[in-house]
C-alpha cells in the first residue's frame, strides 16, 4: 500500500512540517507568517493545503478555536469524526482515540430516530501537567 504522505504536494509537506513541529494548534495565519519565508504567500494557499490534509487524515481542525493540529497517530482513520481533550489551563489539546466512540454514538442517535454521521467532541478539563498547580 502507497504512503499517502508520499504524494503531497511540496506546500503539503511544509505545512504538515509546521504544525508537527508546533506543540500546540495553530490558526491559518500563524501557519502562513511561518511559512512565507518558503515561499507560501498566499492565504489561500495554506488553506488548500490544509484542507488536503484534513482529508487524509494528517491534519486536524478544532472548531472552537478555528486551529490545526498535527495528529500524532499511525494511519489515523479520523477523517470526519475528531475527539479532542482541552486542557483549560494550558490550552494542551491531546486526540483521544476510541474507536468506539462512534459506534456509542451511532447507537444513541438512533434512539432518537437519527442517523449519525460523525462528530467532533472537544472535552475541556485538565491536563496532567496542571494537575496540581490550581
Ligand atoms: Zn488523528
Ligand atoms: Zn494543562
Amino acid at each position: 500500500m502507497e504512503l499517502e504522505s508520499e504524494n503531497l504536494t511540496k506546500n503539503q509537506k511544509t505545512v504538515l512540517s509546521v504544525l508537527e513541529k508546533s506543540s500546540e494548534p495553530m490558526k491559518a495565519y500563524t501557519i502562513l507568517f511561518d511559512i512565507q519565508k518558503k515561499g507560501i504567500k498566499s492565504p489561500l494557499q495554506v488553506y488548500r493545503a490544509l484542507d488536503k490534509l484534513i482529508e487524509i487524515g494528517k491534519v486536524h481542525k478544532i472548531e472552537s478555536r478555528n486551529s490545526y493540529i498535527a495528529c500524532k497517530h499511525e494511519n489515523c482513520n479520523a477523517k470526519n469524526s475528531t475527539t479532542f481533550l482541552i486542557c483549560e489551563n494550558c490550552e494542551k489539546v491531546i486526540e483521544l482515540k476510541r474507536d468506539n466512540l462512534s459506534l456509542y454514538f451511532s447507537k444513541q442517535a438512533v434512539k432518537d430516530n437519527f442517523q449519525y454521521r460523525k462528530h467532533n467532541l472537544e472535552i475541556y478539563g485538565i491536563c496532567n501537567d496542571c494537575k496540581g498547580v490550581n
